[in-house]
């Protein structure tokens, strides 16, 4: 399961957060969890493709969660989908999308299954399928509003492979059916038991999504044992009282649902606009439960890293993970690769000034003859060093606003960058 946060911002969009939505993959599928304004548009930015949305899930009628429903749906049409798509939220989502599509007088040509659910239900199982279901439940905000739980079935245990074949098992419908956990009988008559050849079946991953809530115990249901908590951390703790006149949480609420439900993993979301940096909530969280993470925008997040590292490739500049890269490419560097990020520019002069130390003493010890000549060149090479340290120093700060220099390869930039877009700060 992949999870890729597509907007992490509360109420209003800045020039750094989009609104609410998260994306999360799973073999292939995606389940949209809230639709913000412009969730399509970071679903392609972060690599994801909007044919293969199965699911998507509002939380509740806040303009934030929803207002980007009616442009994905209308792509897909242009995208010419003919596969149903599911669209679950609460009561009066179904008017709501077909208000939209009569008013602009489209037949929209794929169909749509709705699943509502209606004020005053306790637990609901929202979608179920051979794999997987989705399981919602009621939260504690100021209108109506429905946290999901994404939870695998567990998976079939791991066959042996060897002790099949040796056992006599050929088949793809004997395998099957040993999965499947029926015993199998051979043409000679002996009996392969299912419990020898498949091991004990593995729990699947979990994901909850919690978002515009107070505290309730509801939220803890929902996160119980997962290994990823998406939970919303809008204010800090100085603004609690704020956050319960508004119907949110703190991030000290957030861990606290987390340390109740004994997630693997609470990953903090829908940062207010006040919060410039929201690494003031990450802490805060942290203090109670750890590990949390910040959800970063078009950041991947792993349950299981090893497997699903490199499917899903963000198509624009993601500040960290192209940090992380330039590490890389150095130590490609080193060890005789070809790359040339400002990083390694830096390092190169670095080099250089040794060499150029190094002459200087060389000189110096030569005395005489070489004196005049040598002391003019020295002054000339250290104006050079001078220019050098100058441009390499404008290299990095356009480096560091999230430029595209060198000849790093990296990903394009899709939304043009104004001044205004300082993220650097983020
Ligand atoms: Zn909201």
């Amino acid at each position: 399961m992949i999870i890729v946060p597509l907007g992490v911002g509360s109420a209003t969009p800045t020039a750094t957060r989009h609104l609410s939505s998260v994306a999360v993959w799973r073999e292939g599928s995606v389940y949209l969890f809230d639709c913000g304004e412009n969730a399509q548009m970071r679903m392609l930015q972060g690599g994801l493709k909007r044919s293969q949305i199965d699911c998507i899930f509002i939380s509740h009628f806040d303009t934030d969660h929803y207002s980007g429903l009616i442009g994905l749906l209308s792509t897909l049409q242009l995208q010419r989908r003919d596969r149903e798509l599911t669209i679950v939220g609460p009561k009066g989502i179904q008017e709501f999308v077909e208000w939209n599509f009569d008013f602009a007088n489209i037949d929209l040509k794929y169909p749509l299954n709705f699943v509502e659910v209606e004020e005053g239900f306790e637990e609901e199982r929202v979608v179920d399928e051979d794999e997987f279901y989705v399981e919602a439940r009621p939260l504690n905000h100021t209108k109506f509003c429905i946290g999901y739980r994404f939870q695998e079935k567990d998976k079939p245990g791991k066959v042996d492979a060897e002790k099949a074949q040796e056992q006599g098992i050929s088949e793809d419908w004997q395998y099957k059916e040993l999965k499947a956990g029926n015993d199998v009988e051979l043409d000679d008559g002996t009996v392969v038991k299912s419990a020898d050849i498949v091991g004990h079946p593995r729990p699947g991953d979990s994901f909850a999504y919690i978002t515009d809530t107070k505290y309730c115990p509801n939220s803890v249901k929902l996160a119980m044992n997962t290994n990823v908590l998406f939970h919303e951390a809008t204010f800090s703790e100085s603004l609690s009282e704020k956050a319960e006149e508004t119907g949110h949480s703190t991030a000290k609420d957030a861990a606290r649902v987390a340390n109740e439900a004994k997630t693997k993993l609470l990953v903090i979301t829908h940062f207010s606009a006040r919060y410039t940096n929201e690494y003031v909530l990450l802490r805060e969280a942290r203090d109670d439960f750890f590990p949390t993470w910040v959800a970063t925008e078009l950041r991947p997040i792993f349950t299981d890293p090893a497997h699903e590292k490199g499917i899903i490739q963000p198509k624009v500049y993601l500040k960290e993970i192209n940090q992380n890269k330039n590490k890389d490419n150095n130590s490609n560097n080193n060890s005789g690769g070809r790359s040339s990020s400002s990083d390694n520019k830096k390092k190169r002069s670095r080099k250089k000034k040794k060499r150029f130390r190094k002459r200087k003493n060389h000189s110096g010890k030569d005395k005489k003859t070489r004196n005049k000549y040598s002391k003019s060149n020295d002054s000339d090479s250290g104006r050079k060093r001078k220019r050098r340290n100058k441009s390499g120093s404008k290299k990095d700060k356009s480096n560091n606003n999230g430029g595209n220099n060198g000849n790093q390869r990296q990903p394009k930039q899709i939304t043009p960058r104004t001044p205004f877009d300082d993220f650097d700060r983020f």
